[in-house]
């Protein structure tokens, strides 16, 4: 005897042969309708699919959900979204073009490293995503996807404050693909927007000039935003 599929989640799968621009075209549904151990995560990407210019309501802490949490699943989503623009600086970016890793008038030094090194920015940037994934998938650390460690807490502002330098040596050394890649993902509008909600990244370490942050640009479509950027260099 069959029984019928009950859970929600059981449904919001891709068929064998869906393509490309059909996948991941699920209704979005409330969260209290995710039943999964991975609710949260499910109930961001969710969100992220409906609309990912909608940047007030993604990073806005769901009703029932504490902040820890909810900061922890789009740190972790930025690092799995952050992967798409590092394959295509990989396109530009290299040993040769960026030999160490610049943004503005900073250099920064890699701390994936026993001791930090000068890695040129690919690396830098393939290290560091690297090492927060692996932080943020860390056991020890981050043992349950329910409920965050106080102890762990520490880990976010670092991790946000390196992921950030990605977004600037994007900006300041491949604006064409950092401008491509924004007006497609919105990422960077969204990391902004996380990192001011839940003070991330200080204000005084935000280099890339100021166009996604302000209150009044947030009902701005992508495209001036883009223009907005023009105007500023
Ligand atoms: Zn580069
Ligand atoms: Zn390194």
């Amino acid at each position: 005897m069959t029984t019928s599929i009950t859970k929600t989640t059981s449904l919001r799968r891709n068929r064998p042969g869906t393509k490309l621009e059909d996948a991941y075209q699920f209704e979005h549904i409330p969260l209290e309708q995710f039943d999964s151990a991975f609710a949260l995560q499910e109930y961001l990407q969710s969100l992220i699919r409906k609309d990912k210019e909608n940047l007030d309501l993604l990073v806005e802490l769901p009703p029932g959900q504490d902040e820890e949490t909810w900061q922890y699943e789009h740190l972790r989503q930025l690092c799995l979204e952050l992967n798409y623009l590092v394959v295509q600086l990989e396109t530009e970016c290299n040993r040769e073009t960026c030999p160490e890793m610049k943004a503005d008038e900073w250099m920064y030094l890699c701390a994936a490293h026993q001791t930090s090194m000068n890695c040129c920015a690919i690396d830098y940037i393939v290290h560091t995503l690297d090492g927060a994934t692996t932080l943020l998938n860390s056991h020890r650390y981050f043992p349950s996807r329910i409920s965050i460690p106080d102890t762990s807490l520490k880990h976010y502002q670092p991790i946000s404050r390196r992921l950030y330098r990605i977004f600037a040596h994007a900006w300041f050394h491949h604006r064409e693909i950092f401008e491509s890649f924004e007006n497609e993902n919105m990422l960077y509008g969204r990391f902004l927007k996380l990192s001011d909600r839940y003070g991330l990244v200080a204000k005084n370490l935000l280099i890339i000039p100021n166009n996604y942050n302000n209150e009044d640009t947030d009902n701005n479509n992508v495209n001036d935003a883009s223009l907005k950027i023009q105007e500023k260099t």
